[in-house]
């Protein structure tokens, strides 16, 4: 059997890390107006793991949590603000920021662009699937 791949990122400063060998789901783009206010972009690209594969496993433990929606949650390093994941309630997965990996290169959002009409009319989200691009 050929040895997982391993995910892994974190936030700016360094004290929210993750790492996972999960499988990768559903790597979309979202314009929502809440993911724009959270994380300040126009766009925000994300992909889901499986919850309990998630190792949370820099310094600062677990992401800060704050309740963005009804059944919504978004997490965020209490350090340096920046945006790592968003977690439904009841729901086995947790969203990452393809942002904030590593190697962003690893997962490439499909076609799927959520809310893609309340982008700012100045952005267009084009994804390029150039082939294998590694690192
Ligand atoms: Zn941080
Ligand atoms: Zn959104």
């Amino acid at each position: 059997m050929a040895p997982a791949r391993v995910y892994e990122g974190g936030c700016l400063c360094g004290y929210i890390r993750y790492r996972t060998e999960g499988q990768p789901v559903f790597p979309h783009l979202c314009s929502c107006r809440m993911c724009r206010r959270w994380s300040g972009a126009p766009t925000v690209a994300w992909v889901e793991f499986p919850m309990d594969e998630i190792d949370w496993c820099g310094p600062g433990g677990e992401p800060q949590l704050f309740r963005s929606s009804a059944r919504t949650q978004r997490g965020s390093c209490p350090l340096c603000g920046s945006g790592l994941c968003a977690v439904d309630d009841g729901y086995a997965n947790v969203s990452i920021t393809i942002g904030s990996l590593d190697r962003p290169n690893l997962i490439v959002p499909d076609a799927r662009h959520s809310h893609a009409r309340t982008r700012p009319k100045w952005w267009e989200a084009r994804v390029m699937h150039s082939g294998n691009g590694g690192g």
